[in-house]
C-alpha cells in the first residue's frame, strides 16, 4: 500500500506565487531517515527548483526500474536513484544510511533542475565552460556534464564547504542556480494516506 505525504510549499517570493504540491511516497517502508529530514533538505532548495516536480518515491523493490530495463540495454545494479522524465518524479532505491539517501535525493533534484530549470544559456555554460577539463567534486561527476552538475548541486546543498574548493562551480551554483535573492518558503506536510 502506498502512503503519500503531500508537501505544500508556500513561497514568499513574488515570482513564485502559489503553492507547490509535492508527493513524498512510501518512505514509511524504511526507518533509516525521518521524513522531516527530507523536508528540511527540500526547504534548502529554491521553491522555483521544486516547481513542477510531482513526486519523490521510495521504491524498495526497484519496481520503477522495470520500464527502464526494457528501454535500455541494462541498468547498473548500483543505481541509487533516478529522475524519471516522463513522470516528473524522482525514484529512490534502497540505501544504506541517512547521508546516502539525502545525497541521492539532492543529486536527482540536480538532474531535475538541470533539465527543467536552467535556461539554455546557463546549461550551455555548464556543458562547454564549467565541465570540460575541470576538477570534479566526486568520481561519479566525471561521467558526463549532467552528472557533474547533479553532483555539484548535491554538494552545494549538503556539503558546501567541500564544493567551495572548486571556486568556479561554487560561484555558478550560488550566483546562477540559486540566484534569486529571496528563496525563503515554508513547507507543511499533510499525510493523506
Ligand atoms: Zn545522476
Amino acid at each position: 500500500m502506498r502512503r503519500i505525504i503531500q508537501l505544500d510549499v508556500a513561497s514568499k517570493h513574488p515570482s513564485e506565487a502559489g503553492k507547490i504540491q509535492l508527493l513524498l511516497t512510501n518512505f514509511h517502508l524504511q526507518a533509516t531517515i525521518d521524513i522531516n529530514d527530507i523536508v528540511a533538505l527540500l526547504k534548502k532548495c529554491s521553491a522555483f527548483h521544486l516547481e513542477g516536480l510531482q513526486e519523490i518515491l521510495y521504491d524498495p523493490l526497484r519496481e520503477m526500474q522495470q520500464p527502464l530495463l526494457q528501454a535500455r540495454r541494462y541498468v547498473p545494479a548500483h543505481l541509487k536513484g533516478q529522475y524519471l522524465l516522463h513522470l516528473h518524479a524522482i525514484v529512490i532505491y534502497p540505501f544504506e544510511n541517512r547521508q546516502e539517501v539525502l545525497h541521492t535525493i539532492a543529486h536527482e533534484l540536480g538532474h531535475y533542475v538541470f533539465l527543467h530549470k536552467l535556461d539554455s544559456t546557463l546549461r550551455k555554460a555548464w556543458v562547454t565552460e564549467l565541465y570540460p577539463d575541470s576538477e570534479k567534486i566526486s568520481n561519479y561527476a566525471r561521467t558526463n556534464a549532467a552528472e557533474d552538475f547533479a553532483e555539484s548541486y548535491a554538494y552545494f546543498l549538503l556539503r558546501p564547504a567541500e564544493l567551495k574548493r572548486l571556486a568556479a562551480k561554487y560561484a555558478f551554483m550560488q550566483q546562477s542556480v540559486f540566484r534569486k535573492p529571496d528563496t525563503t518558503h515554508s513547507c507543511s506536510l499533510h499525510i493523506t494516506a
